[in-house]
């Protein structure tokens, strides 16, 4: 869901309404009387509106809040809400109305203005209005230059149009600020922001930036791993094969579950420089380290069946397969190995046994933050597009007696 943001948007800029509240005058002269500001929180209009808000459900939200917007036309966080519940609903129009007319206000602080601007940049955001977006959210820099809201809107927005540096440069400002800590988090994103850069200058052909920005990226976070794979392609383009096996093989000490990426550069540059044994042995390695590798088992049964021997490899495949039955590529693999060895009888009935109970995933990839499903690994997701959230989702393996 892309609402979870926009709601939590909702609720804090509702508590810093309450804690507001404390500092605005307690009563308020309207019309010649004066208004005990106290009763809008006292209604139960405002109480059954928080309620809805909490459990998500919008339309009820809205008709409570609504009751208590009439009973004090005034409470500048309730219609601020009440926009925000809008937008939700996906009616940007009413919410670009409300917090627009919201922004015409006298004698608004400079806070609750830059509350509303980072409302309506919201609101533009969610409409597909990407400039007044910018517009908006820069403004409420320019009133609150502490708003990491705007900082994080204003990023994806530019990583949206894949303005890289600009999405880095706001990246940087939002990692200085002194009420941030998160700095692990902050470099991870720098990171993968660097190794973009990288990319862009690989497609104008400046390998020279491309290494420094790839490099960079390693730099701040040595758990970049497309960074690895990219420079590891430099070089190997550049002839280096050496020096791409070094950044590669990199990837297996700083994260080793995603070392599997690597392997099929790895097995083509050993082969390149006449070392394909040193692959092999690399396998058995990570083998020996981790049991349950099963991606260091087919790669090693793909470099044994191009080496002759097959037999070894279908025995590896099958280790394989106990590890993780739902992998496609180890069934597709044990194929061609089997028919490599013209289908023995034996084999095949192994291989059918073994496969019993297995289940087949085409989507295994899952975004941790917003459960988006890919049949590939993605270094951001294309739906909440936060960055490195995918991992692989898996079935223990099948044990005797048991269905997976
Ligand atoms: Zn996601």
């Amino acid at each position: 869901m892309d609402g979870y943001p926009i709601l939590l948007v909702a609720l804090i800029a509702l508590l810093l309404g309450l804690a507001g509240g404390k500092a605005w005058e307690r009563y308020k002269l309207r019309e010649g009387r004066w208004i005990d500001r106290r009763k809008v929180r006292e209604s139960p209009h405002y109480i059954l509106g928080l309620n809805f808000l909490v459990a998500n459900q919008i339309d009820q939200a809205i008709e409570e809040l609504t009751e208590v917007a009439s009973l004090d036309p005034a409470a500048l966080e309730i219609h601020m809400i009440l926009g925000n519940l809008y937008r939700e609903k996906g009616q940007v129009g009413r919410a670009v109305q409300i917090h627009q007319s919201l922004l015409q206000r006298p004698k608004l602080t400079k806070l609750e203005h830059a509350y509303v601007l980072l409302c309506l940049g919201l609101d533009f955001k969610t409409g597909g209005f990407v400039d007044r977006a910018l517009e908006a959210f820069n403004e409420v820099l320019r009133l609150d230059p502490h708003n990491q809201h705007a900082h994080l809107n204003l990023e994806k927005l530019h990583e949206e149009q894949h303005q890289w540096g600009e999405a880095y440069r706001i990246r940087h400002e939002l990692a200085r600020l002194p009420d941030r800590g998160q700095p692990a988090r902050d470099r991870a994103i720098l990171a993968f922001l660097e190794n973009e850069l990288g990319l862009q200058a690989l497609k104008r052909m400046d390998h020279a930036e491309a290494t420094r920005r790839f490099e960079a990226a390693i730099e701040l976070d040595s758990t970049t791993v497309p960074a690895h794979l990219n420079l590891g392609d430099v070089r190997f383009d550049a002839g280096d094969a050496a020096r791409a096996i070094e950044s590669w093989e990199q990837i297996l000490a700083s994260a080793p579950d995603r070392a599997y990426l690597a392997f099929e550069r790895l097995a083509s540059a050993y082969a390149s420089l006449g070392r394909s044994d040193q692959f092999a042995a690399l396998c058995r390695r990570l083998i020996a380290g981790t049991p349950q590798d099963w991606r260091a088992r087919l790669a090693l049964a793909r470099h044994l069946a191009a080496t002759g021997c097959p037999s070894e490899a279908l025995d590896l495949l099958f280790d394989a397969l106990v590890q993780n039955p739902h992998a496609l590529v180890l069934h597709q693999t044990i194929w061609r190995t089997l028919s490599q060895l013209n289908l023995p009888t034996s084999l095949v009935d192994r291989y059918i046994d073994l496969t019993r109970t297995a289940v087949f995933y085409l989507d295994p990839h899952i975004c941790t933050r917003c459960r988006y499903r890919s049949t590939e690994l993605l270094w951001q997701c294309p739906h909440c597009h936060e960055w490195n959230t995918f991992v692989e989702e898996r079935i223990a393996p099948a044990k005797d007696g048991e269905t997976a």
